[in-house]
């Protein structure tokens, strides 16, 4: 999709608050990645809960996947920029996440799912964000969409920045997915060399700037590759200001905090320990289903 994109103005951008470098980790059955929204950060970065950067051309570091696991309470984003993953689950939901694409799973009250690299060698390079449900949200049943590199609605600026819309508004551009709760914003943001991108965001909401590629400039500080800057929220701020000055590729995220209370204990996360408790024996007694 193209689209001629609207000029945001942004005349009191937020300043970086905090630069963060991710920890390195495996996750699954022993895939390498970096938790770069780890959970000391689950409260400043409400209503997200994770993010994982995942990125490597030595299949040993991604090959084994993710077997069969559960979720439940909030929702999984994957962005894939490279490479093949396959996706099952027990709620019936099978697809292929290709080069380009987003996987949105909604657990809701809970799945099981697998997802297991389609691919024996080359570069597996992605994203894994995880966006809290409101509690009342929390027990929904699941919901899963795949959207191809194609379904995907992006513009490009009058300077050349190259931005895909995963979710929310940007530009006048509206996004795959959008969620009223916790309004998110989700950009993949393409800056050539020497470019300036611009883009609004309430004060109140919660936002962060993780760079993939080369170097941003954010508010004056420089974010280098591989490191992800927490927005400040001043209530005069109206957006945030990314410049480049050789050509850089970073992911924009932003959305309405819930305030709720979290209570998390590995893939299930809850607003209380006692929710917890029925998450574990639901998945114990076989309630969140098995895939077929
Ligand atoms: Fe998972």
């Amino acid at each position: 999709m193209t689209n001629t994109p609207e000029v945001e103005a942004v005349s009191r951008p937020r300043q970086v608050e905090q630069i963060v470098v991710g920890k390195e980790t495996s996750d699954g059955a022993g895939v390498k990645l970096t938790r770069v929204l780890t959970g000391s950060l689950q409260r400043r970065l409400d209503p997200y809960l994770m993010l994982d950067a995942f990125g490597s051309d030595d299949p040993d570091d991604y090959i084994a996947g993710f077997p069969d696991h559960p979720h439940r309470g909030f929702e999984t984003i994957t962005y894939m920029l490279a490479g093949n993953m396959r996706h099952r689950d027990s709620a019936g939901h099978e697809g292929l996440l290709g080069n380009g694409g987003v996987q949105w799973m909604t657990a809701g009250r809970g799945v099981i799912h697998s997802e297991i690299p389609q691919q024996e060698e080359g570069v597996m390079e992605g994203f894994q964000l995880w966006l809290n449900l409101p509690a009342r949200d929390k027990m929904c049943a699941p919901w899963y969409r795949d959207f191809g590199p194609a379904d995907l609605p992006r513009y490009t600026t009058a300077e050349g920045v190259a931005v895909t819309v995963i979710a929310g508004v940007s530009h006048g551009v509206s996004g795959a997915v959008t969620r009223d709760a916790t309004a998110p914003l989700y950009l993949d943001i393409h800056l050539p060399a020497g470019t300036r991108f611009a883009q609004a965001l309430p004060s109140g909401h919660n936002a962060f700037v993780y760079v993939y590629r080369g170097e941003a400039d954010i508010a004056g500080r420089a974010v280098p590759s591989q490191r992800m800057a927490i927005l400040a929220n001043d209530a005069q701020s109206d957006g945030v200001v990314i410049e480049a000055k050789g050509e850089a590729r970073v992911i924009l995220v932003a959305g309405q905090p819930l305030g709720e209370p979290i209570a998390q204990y590995g893939p299930f996360v809850m607003n209380t320990q006692e929710e917890i408790h029925q998450a574990m024996a639901d998945y114990r007694d076989g309630k969140l289903g098995a895939i077929a």
